[in-house]
């Protein structure tokens, strides 16, 4: 837990977020700017600033990530297509610093 991260404020439920899963290890909840019909963040309750910073320890959290994701993708009824998406650092993208995986579909095309 890092008291100045959002995330980390979300998940100890300082901050409202609209929740689809909330399992052990990862939660999942909807973006607020999405930037497609489906766009949900897919958050590890552990803080973890990016990618650069996985440990060994953390391949089986890195392995739930994606797995929700399928899962979730289903759920949605996106399977037929959708972007799974990390950005890593300021130079890749990344503003909120606990690592997050985006799933992002639901295009009509
Ligand atoms: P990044 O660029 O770090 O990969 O993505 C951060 C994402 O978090 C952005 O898509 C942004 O819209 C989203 N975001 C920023 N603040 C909040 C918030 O308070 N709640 C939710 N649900 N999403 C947020
Ligand atoms: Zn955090």
């Amino acid at each position: 837990m890092d008291e100045n991260c959002l995330f980390c404020q979300i998940l100890d439920g300082h901050k409202p977020a609209s929740f689809v899963y909330e399992g052990k290890n990862i939660v999942a909840f909807h973006d607020i700017n999405p930037e497609a019909p489906v766009h949900i963040l897919i958050v590890p309750r552990k803080h973890i600033r990016s990618i650069n910073d996985l440990t060994e320890g953390d391949r089986g959290m890195v392995s739930d990530m994606f797995f929700v994701a399928r899962d979730l993708a289903k759920e949605m009824n996106i399977e037929k297509g959708y972007k799974l998406l990390l950005n890593v650092e300021r130079g890749g993208g990344q503003i909120i610093f606990h690592i997050h995986l985006h799933l992002i579909g639901g295009w009509k095309r």
